[in-house]
């Protein structure tokens, strides 16, 4: 496999890579574990790529009032690794610890696995569990959307043709308890499940990802609400090589089961 040719711009300032991303062809690129095997295999063919790793506007983790904002080039090692993250948002860290390998961890980017809405992801499971809301700049301004807005589907984004995801802020700091299982036979999760309790506003959530193109999300007054059997049965798998339909959904139904005995709900163990 070989990359095709293409041009690479290093942009220091943001509204320089935003006007570099408005040329034709032109393609935002982090740490490159997607992107450069989608060129690879002849899937992307961008003809210039826009590293975004020198932006310092896109890089870092700080803590605003209750909430976490973390600029979209921060690598999942960054994030493990960020004190705040470790004592204030311990779930987020436990995800973190876990994704792929060593070197996607170092390279990966937090807005690089939403931006390529690769379907098997326990970042944008938590982050959607967590109610987390996600910044899009382009030439024309800025946007916020929740994470449902984001995720139209399986590698497909709302993100427009030169715009890019700026920073990624998640509320909840200090007070959201939660639980992430997931089971995984290869390089992704074949299921990934998150409970999350005692958000910003008293409220709690499931979210099961890697199953369907997007995470399912169930939004609920207390976990206890949850039915794992009803659960299994709305989610939407497809049959591939990690298992069949009916495999997922068991695989399914049995994490939920696990995550809400682990937050607390011992009723539906
Ligand atoms: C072997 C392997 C195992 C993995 N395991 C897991 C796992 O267990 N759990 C999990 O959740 N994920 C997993 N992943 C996904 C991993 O988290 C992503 O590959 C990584 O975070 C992508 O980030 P990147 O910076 O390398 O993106 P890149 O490859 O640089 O970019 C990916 C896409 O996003 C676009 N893009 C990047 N940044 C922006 C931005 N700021 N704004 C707009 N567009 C942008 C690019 O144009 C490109 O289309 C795995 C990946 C691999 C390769």
């Amino acid at each position: 496999m070989m990359l095709p040719s293409f041009a690479l711009a290093r942009p220091r300032r943001l509204d320089e890579a935003l006007a570099l991303l408005a040329e034709d062809g032109a393609s935002a690129y982090c740490g490159g574990t997607e992107i450069l095997m989608a060129m690879k295999l002849g899937l992307l063919e961008p003809r210039l790529l826009v590293d975004l790793k020198h932006v310092p506007e896109l890089r870092g983790v700080r803590v605003s009032g209750g909430e976490l904002v973390v600029g979209a080039t921060t690598t999942h090692r960054e994030l493990a690794a960020d004190p705040d993250v470790g004592r204030r948002l311990p779930l987020l860290r436990g995800v973190e610890l876990r994704v792929g390998n060593a070197r996607v961890r170092a390279q990966g980017s937090i807005g690089g696995n939403l931006c390529f809405a690769e379907p098997r992801s326990d970042v944008t499971t938590v982050l959607a569990a967590l109610g987390a809301s996600l910044v899009l700049a382009s030439a024309a301004g800025r946007r916020r959307l929740s994470v449902g807005e984001f995720l139209l589907g399986g590698y497909e984004t709302a993100l427009e043709p030169g715009e890019l995801l700026v920073e990624i802020v998640v509320p909840g700091l200090d007070r959201v308890r939660g639980v992430h299982l997931k089971q995984q036979h290869s390089e992704r999760p074949s299921v990934s499940v998150v409970v999350v309790r005692d958000r910003a506003d008293g409220s709690a959530a499931l979210a099961v990802g890697a199953v369907g193109e997007v995470p399912y999300v169930l939004e609920l007054a207390s976990p206890a609400e949850a039915d794992p059997e009803a659960v299994a049965a709305a989610v939407d798998p497809s049959d591939d090589l990690l298992g069949s339909v009916e495999y997922k959904r068991h695989l399914t139904e049995v994490l939920v089961r696990r995550a809400l005995a682990a937050a607390g709900n011992e009723e539906a163990a």
